[in-house]
């Protein structure tokens, strides 16, 4: 699984950070998405595609490789 954030489409809800924090952070400056882990493991597949779906300007891609 690879994750991809697009920053400039980030408006920096948050959602990502709540759902998966493990994976997605938030900027100090300006709120928009820090990537943490681009290619999380497995198990955190299902609360990755959560967020992937919860984030409201469409700024996060998953790209599943199995
Ligand atoms: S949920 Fe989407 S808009 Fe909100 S901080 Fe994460 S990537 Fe940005």
């Amino acid at each position: 699984m690879k994750v991809h954030t697009d920053t400039q489409r980030c408006v920096g809800a948050g959602m990502c950070a709540l759902t998966v924090p493990e994976v997605f952070d938030q900027s100090e400056e300006d709120g928009t998405v820090v990537l943490l882990d681009a290619e999380p493991p497995a198990g955190q597949r299902a609360a990755v595609q959560r967020a992937e779906r919860l984030c409201p300007s469409g700024a996060i891609s998953v790209l599943l490789d199995d």
